[in-house]
């Protein structure tokens, strides 16, 4: 067997609903994996077959390859500063996020993490619903942040690749200003589409369908990710605003018409 066929052992950190998504592929394709998290995921992780830790001492002990960081957006800081980092067995593992954020993480980590640890920031940019049917296709986006291990990181990108995602190599900037104007937009509008209560009718358009799809997808992800897509993206915050702005000259087009008439 090649090296790159060879399974990795991981350990996640946070072992909420995304993170229970990518580890029931990650045990298909053979790899060992452990999670510890703030709550208690042992009963599901038993059934998973993996190993959790409910303190971070012992789970840190396992002498993973990679740590994979699912926490959501806005616990990260509270979460990686109280990793005790000194226990790693392994001087050089690899970190690596799954925020739906880039540049936030990414800094974070490169204060708090050992500079002898390797750093790989990406975004699945699918989740439970979208890639319910697989990932072939599906967009995984990544930036190399600190990598000297290389074997590890190709091993881990495969992951993706065996799965057939589109790897998209990017900059944590240029992401996050896609992701502004993509998923926050998105995940904004399926908001508020869920506040207007909007419901199927005896006689929906395919357009109407669409809306309704989105309102149901959005609100199934917690509210703590999406306000984590506003909290820490500078330019999800600047969307906002334009929407806001477009919403009101698009109000105002059909004011000035009605004068008119
Ligand atoms: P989430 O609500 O963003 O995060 C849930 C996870 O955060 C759980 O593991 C939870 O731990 C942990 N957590 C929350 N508050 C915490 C705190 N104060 N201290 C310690 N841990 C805390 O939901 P998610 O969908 O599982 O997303 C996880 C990460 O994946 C996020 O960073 C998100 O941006 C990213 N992501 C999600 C998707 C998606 O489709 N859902 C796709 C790509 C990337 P417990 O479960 O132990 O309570």
């Amino acid at each position: 067997m090649s090296s790159s066929l060879e399974s990795l052992k991981i350990g996640i950190i946070g072992f909420g609903p995304f993170a229970q998504f990518l580890a029931i592929t990650l045990v298909k394709q053979g790899h060992t994996l452990s999670a510890t998290s703030r709550s208690d995921h042992s009963e599901l992780s038993s059934r998973l077959g993996i190993n959790f830790f409910r303190d971070i001492e012992t789970f840190l002990e396992f002498n993973n390859d990679v740590i994979l960081l699912c926490t959501s957006i806005v616990s990260l800081s509270e979460v990686v500063k109280s990793i005790p980092f000194h226990l790693l067995k392994k001087p050089n593992t690899l970190f690596v996020d799954v925020l739906s954020v880039k540049i936030y993480p990414r800094d974070l980590l490169l204060q708090v993490l050992p500079e002898s640890m390797d750093l790989l920031c990406t975004h699945p940019m699918f989740g439970p619903e979208s890639g319910r049917d697989g990932w072939h296709g599906l967009p995984f986006v990544f930036d190399k942040i600190r990598i000297r291990d290389q074997d590890i990181c190709s091993r881990f990108l495969q992951i993706f690749e065996q799965e057939g995602c589109r790897m998209v190599e990017m900059s944590c900037e240029e992401h996050d200003k896609q992701a502004a104007r993509s998923q926050f937009l998105t995940h904004t509008i399926g908001r508020v589409l869920s506040e207007m209560d909007i419901k199927s009718t005896s006689m929906d358009t395919k357009g109407f369908q669409t809306l309704i799809q989105l309102k149901e997808s959005t609100v199934k992800d917690s509210f703590d990710l999406y306000s984590g897509l506003f909290i820490h993206n500078k330019l999800a915050q600047q969307e906002l605003k334009n929407l806001e702005l477009a919403l009101q000259t698009v109000k105002q087009r059909l004011l000035d018409r009605m004068e008119i008439e």
